[in-house]
C-alpha cells in the first residue's frame, strides 16, 4: 500500500504520449479536488491565442520536440501559484526532463509543499501508436476521445460541452513515433530519478479507462471529495 500523503499535496502523472494521462487527470481532478495542469494543453492554448509563448513553443510542439526547459518551467511554476491550485495540482506532461523535475521540486518546496507521488502509466508501444492515431480532443474543454476506444456519441462533437473535436497536428503517425523516441530518450530516465526518491507508483494502464482510474486513484493515495466540493478535507 502507498503511504498516505498530506491533503494539499500535488502529484505528477507520468507516462509516454498516448498513455492516457489527460483522460486520467480529468477524472482525478473531479475525484480529488486537485487542479489538473497539463503543459501540452497550456502550450496549445497559447498557440491558439497567438501569444509570444505560443509562438516560441509552436515549432517544437509541431515537430514533436521538447520545448526548452526554461520556457516550460516558468510557465508551469507560474500556473501552479494561481489560486485554483491551492489544494494541490495534478501535473500532466510535466516534468519531462531531470532539469524540470528538479525545478518542480524546488518550486514546491519554496511554497512549503512536497511532491506526494509520481504515478507512472505503463503502456506498451504498439498500443500507444493506435491510441495516438485515434485521438481527438475537444477544442473547448480539452476532453480527450479516441475514435477506436472511446468515441463521442455524435461524430466529432464533445459529449460534455458540445464543442468541436479536433485532431492535433502532432498526432500524425510519423510525429507520434518521434514523440515516443523523445520520451524514451529524455523522459524515461526520470522514472529512475523518482524511484530513487521513493515517489514512484507504477500502474498498468492497458485496461479500460474505468479500471485504470481506480488503480490511479489508489496509487495517487489522495483522499477523494464528493462532487461539488473542491476544498481539502482537513
Ligand atoms: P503527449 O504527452 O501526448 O506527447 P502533450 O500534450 O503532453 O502530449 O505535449 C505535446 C507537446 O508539447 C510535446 O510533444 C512537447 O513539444 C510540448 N511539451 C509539453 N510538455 C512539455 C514539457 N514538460 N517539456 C517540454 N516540452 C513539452
Ligand atoms: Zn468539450
Amino acid at each position: 500500500m502507498p503511504e498516505e500523503v498530506a491533503v494539499d499535496m500535488s502529484i505528477v502523472l507520468m507516462g509516454p504520449p498516448g498513455a492516457g494521462k489527460g483522460t486520467q487527470a480529468a477524472v482525478l481532478e473531479r475525484r480529488t479536488g486537485r487542479k489538473h495542469v497539463a503543459s501540452g494543453d497550456l502550450f496549445r492554448a497559447h498557440m491558439i491565442k497567438g501569444t509570444e509563448l505560443g509562438q516560441q513553443a509552436r515549432s517544437f510542439v509541431d515537430r514533436g520536440e521538447l520545448v526548452p526547459d526554461e520556457v516550460v518551467i516558468n510557465m508551469i511554476l507560474q500556473r501552479a501559484k494561481e489560486p485554483d491550485c491551492q489544494n494541490g495540482v495534478i501535473f500532466d506532461g510535466f516534468p519531462r526532463t531531470r532539469k524540470q523535475a528538479k525545478a518542480l521540486m524546488e518550486g514546491l518546496r519554496a511554497q512549503g509543499e512536497e511532491l506526494g507521488a509520481v504515478v507512472l502509466l505503463a503502456v506498451p508501444r504498439d498500443v500507444l501508436l493506435k491510441r495516438i492515431a485515434g485521438r481527438q480532443t475537444c477544442e473547448l474543454c480539452q476532453t480527450p476521445y479516441n475514435i477506436f476506444y472511446t468515441p463521442p456519441r455524435l461524430e466529432a462533437i464533445c459529449d460534455l460541452c458540445g464543442g468541436n473535436l479536433y485532431t492535433r497536428t502532432d498526432d500524425s503517425m510519423q510525429t507520434a513515433r518521434h514523440r515516443l523516441d523523445v520520451y524514451a530518450r529524455d523522459t524515461f530516465p526520470l522514472i529512475e530519478f523518482f524511484r530513487d526518491l521513493g515517489l514512484l507508483r507504477e500502474v498498468d494502464a492497458v485496461g479500460d479507462v474505468d479500471a485504470v482510474i481506480d488503480l490511479v486513484t489508489e496509487a495517487a493515495a489522495l483522499p477523494t471529495v464528493s462532487s461539488g466540493q473542491t476544498g481539502s478535507v482537513a
